[in-house]
Order: structure tokens, then sequence, then C-alpha cells
């Protein structure tokens, strides 16, 4: 590998341009597959750059053949392009095919793009889930939802397997009268069905994968398990500890999220989404094999190996063997600014992140440079407390009420 690495990226989002701003001061070069002004080249000149999209196959390789290691910001990638540069190869200068390493492996990335096939695995491998099943589709998916609710009940969620993100490829069936509403919804994409889940809370854990060049394990590393409260849906704060859990079941949680994360293949850091029933067992969601929403908090709370930072770390092969990822502070929270009605609706919020100043909490802004659209997530507010005693959510209850009045 080149010094300095230089790392290619699928996608040039927030994920992305966070990754670049932590590559800076380590002196590693990314090189970003998106279009032109996207989010992370914003932050990052660099002379290779490609332009385009990361489902474009010419593109990802034109990609791979200026770079030392792939990865990603987003799963929704080909992963058959991946397989290929990393098992066969890139022809390079001289003509000879040159393989280039992706991490996380394009073995997890097509395995976790299909939402029911990912679930299947962790069934398999002992983790408890939430029970589904697969939908027919075109004129059998009607009576295909008869049989979920024979075999789920009441209510249930309609999946869509692939593609979907912020909850945008689900939907709620309560009764046999959504079942229209569903198939006009989603009925056009693959889907599966899956049991209502009635949590009491929903957690998160992200986790550093290491891997030897033959693909074994040599480990996994946890942050604390984090709260993450939804609204439609899609997340809207992060909360570090949750509240009023156990340590007991923090515990467990990253417990069975390193389980999740072992059974996966590649290097990089991993999020894995849980649901903590009113018992205080643990069912698992989702993974995303990639920095996450509910990790952005690490970047302040956990400065010296934030995700990533962690990320960068695991996908060079260069993460210490000791490492703990323990919180310099006791507290964080992290809140999502979502674009409103109005391009200008969430500037409110933002000033007063500029400007508000709370003794003994810190408050750190991040804009992402997108353009503002109604519920798109364009940037974040982390809050951290070197306090376990303050009643932190309460302390940037302004700040939560200006979120909520964006919505109005
Ligand atoms: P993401 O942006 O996290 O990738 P997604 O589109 O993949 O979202 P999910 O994570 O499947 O969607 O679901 C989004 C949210 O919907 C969950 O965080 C949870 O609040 C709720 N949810 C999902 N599945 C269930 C379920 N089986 N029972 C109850 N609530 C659920
Ligand atoms: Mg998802
Ligand atoms: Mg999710």
């Amino acid at each position: 590998m080149s010094r300095p690495p230089v790392i290619g990226l699928l996608g040039g989002g927030q994920l992305g341009r966070m990754l670049c701003e932590a590559a800076g001061p380590l002196g590693y070069h990314v090189a970003v597959l998106d279009e032109d002004g996207c989010p992370a080249k914003q932050v990052n000149g660099s002379d290779k750059h490609v332009c385009g999209s990361f489902k474009d196959a010419a593109k990802v390789r034109e990609l791979a053949a200026r770079c030392d290691v792939l990865t990603v910001e987003i799963e929704h990638v080909n992963a058959d392009v991946l397989e290929d540069i990393a098992v066969r190869g890139v022809p390079s200068a001289s003509g000879e095919l040159r393989k280039v390493p992706v991490h996380p492996s394009w073995r997890t990335l097509r395995l976790v793009q299909d939402k029911y096939e990912q679930k299947e695995h962790l069934r398999a491998n002992g983790i408890p889930v939430a029970s589904q099943m697969a939908l027919d589709g075109g004129e059998l998916l009607a009576v295909s939802l008869g049989h979920a609710y024979h075999r789920l009940a009441f209510p249930f969620m309609v999946k869509a397997r692939k593609g979907s993100y912020d909850g945008r490829g689900n939907f709620k069936v309560s009764g046999p009268d959504d079942f229209e509403a569903a198939i006009d919804a989603l009925g056009a994409l693959p889907l599966y069905a899956e049991k209502w889940v009635p949590f009491a809370m929903e957690l998160a854990v992200m986790v550093i994968r290491t891997e030897d060049d033959d693909g074994e394990c040599t480990g996994v590393y946890s942050y604390p398990a984090v709260e993450t409260v939804h609204e439609d849906d899609v997340c809207k704060t992060v909360l570090m500890p949750p509240r009023k859990v156990d340590a007991a079941v923090c515990d467990n949680a990253q417990r069975v999220a390193e389980q999740v994360v072992r059974s996966l293949w590649g290097r990089g850091v991993f999020a894995v989404e849980m649901f903590l029933l009113q018992d205080g067992t643990i069912m698992v969601n989702e993974v995303a094999p990639r920095p996450h929403n509910s990790g952005h908090y690490t970047i302040e709370a956990v400065p010296y190996m934030s995700q990533y930072k962690a990320q960068l770390c695991a996908i060079l092969d260069i993460v210490p063997k000791s490492l703990r990822l323990t919180p310099r502070v006791a507290q964080a929270a992290m809140a999502n600014i979502l674009g409103g009605a109005n391009p200008d609706s969430h500037d409110k919020l933002v000033g007063l992140a500029e400007t508000e100043y709370i003794d003994g909490t810190d408050i750190y802004l991040h804009l992402y440079g997108k353009a503002s659209k109604p519920g798109r997530k364009i940037g974040h507010i982390t809050f951290t407390t070197p306090s376990p005693d303050v009643d932190l959510l309460r302390t940037i209850g302004p700040f939560i009420n200006q979120i909520d009045a964006i919505r109005q």
C-alpha cells in the first residue's frame, strides 16, 4: 500500500464528508465517487475524485484503479462489481490486473442489501430477530398478506427488501383494511412481512471489526449502547447513555451487537440497530455496515477514536489491539437537523446552535452542505456534558422545541 494510502469511497454524502474530515489530520487521502459538489467533495480536494454515480460499474472501476482500498458510506451499492474488483482486480498501468481490497466485504454488502436475507442470516447465527415471512409479488401479494396475518398476526410491518432508508420502504398493517394501502404504497417492490415488535426503546451499538488478510475476524470493539429516538421512522435524537436502562442491559446490547458483527465479513465500523423489549431482552432490527447516524456523537464523546477514525483505522488494519472505546464525557445527546417546509425553516435552530452558550454543556453544530428538503437530514447538533447528573434532554429543551417547530 502506498503512503499515504489512497482510500476510495463510494458515496459522498454526510457520512463521507465526516470520514474525509477524520482523514485530513491523519494525512490519509480519500478519493470520492459521487457528483461534483457533493458534501464530501466540498471539504476534501483531491485530483483522484471520480465524478458520477456509485451505482455505475464503470465509475466504480475507475475509482478502484486510483486507490489502495475501497470502502462505502452507503450499503446500496453494486456488490457484484466490488466482488470482481476484490477477487479478479482492475487493470493497472502495465495492463495487469491488480486486486483492490473492499472493506467492508462485498459479501457483507450483498447480504445486508436484502433486509429479509439479512435477518435470515442473523437468525441462523443464533441472534434474536422478529419473525418474518417473504411476500409474493404482483397479483399474489394480497393473498400473501393474508398468509402473513395467519403467521404473524396484526399488526405487522410490510417492508421493502431492498433500497430503503429512513423507513421509506415500511408500511404498518394493523388489519385487513390496510392491505390495499400497503399494496398501493409498496406493491411494485419485492417485499417481506415482519412481526410488529412492541419495543420499550430502540438501542444502537457501533462495532469496529478487524480481520486478517485471510478473512479471519481478529477482533470486535464496541462503543457504548445508545438510545435512538425515532419519529415517523426517522431518527430524531440519540442519547448516550440510554435513559433508565440498567448497565447490565446495555452490556448485553454490546455483546449481541458484537456477535452480529462477528458473523459478517470485512473490516470497518458497523451499526447494529436493536429493539429493547419490556422484559429487558434485546432483538436485532438491522445492521448498517458503515458509519451511522447513531454514532455521530462519537466525534466529540470518543474523540481519540470517533466512528469515522475507526472506519479509517479498521480498513487500513491499524486498530490498536488493546483499544477500549470509553467515552470522555458522562453524557451526550445528538439531535438531527431535518429540513422543513421552507429552505430556511431550520435557520432559527442553526442560529441557536451558533450563539447559545450553556455552562457545563458543550454544543457542536455540524452542517452537511446539503440543500434543504422537507424531512432531509441536513445536519446535526451534538451536546456533551461531563456531569452524569444533569438532565441533558431538559438542558437542551430549547433546541428540541426548535426541532419540533420545524416539523409543524
Ligand atoms: P434506516 O434509515 O435505519 O436504514 P429503514 O428504512 O431500513 O431505516 P427500519 O430500520 O426497518 O427502516 O425501520 C425504521 C423504524 O421503524 C425503526 O427504527 C422502528 O422505529 C420502526 N420499526 C421497524 N420495524 C419494526 C417492527 N417490526 N416493529 C415495530 N417497529 C418497527
Ligand atoms: Mg435500514
Ligand atoms: Mg433502521
